[in-house]
């Protein structure tokens, strides 16, 4: 998939758009209790550079302060979650069901995986560690 490839999602009202280029990287799995609470579940995310993400819609965006270096967005019609925003960070990290069934990515990644509760297992990854 070329760099120039777009990757367009929206949240389930579709009051927030959201672009970003397509990453080679692929998807990241959180799986802390914070992720837990505010998910039901793990939190699935496309990393992506900052300054390459386009949101429209922002008067629907919603902000909360899920640590002291960590700002959660959901959507305020509907309540879809958005984005993880780490503090200093160049990515934002993008909620990976907004995009839809056809991404052309795959789970790369977990983090926090030993924080996951007991009721699932680790879903394969695919190429572990491979950038
Ligand atoms: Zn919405
Ligand atoms: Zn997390």
């Amino acid at each position: 998939m070329p760099d120039t490839d777009l990757l367009q999602g929206r949240c389930h009202c579709g009051a927030v758009r959201l672009t970003v280029p397509a990453t080679r990287f692929g998807i990241v799995a959180c799986h802390c209790e914070d992720c837990q609470q505010l998910h039901g579940k793990f939190f699935a995310m496309i990393a992506a550079d900052r300054e390459a993400v386009r949101l429209e819609g922002e008067a629907s965006v919603q902000r909360h302060d899920s640590s002291a270096t960590v700002v959660r967005a959901f959507c305020r019609n509907c309540g879809s979650r958005l984005y993880k925003d780490a503090q200093g960070s160049p990515r934002l990290l993008l909620a990976a069901g907004l995009f839809g069934r056809h991404t052309g990515m795959r789970l790369r990644k977990h983090v926090w995986d030993a924080s996951k509760p007991d009721w699932y297992e680790l879903p394969a990854l695919d190429a572990p560690g491979t950038p």
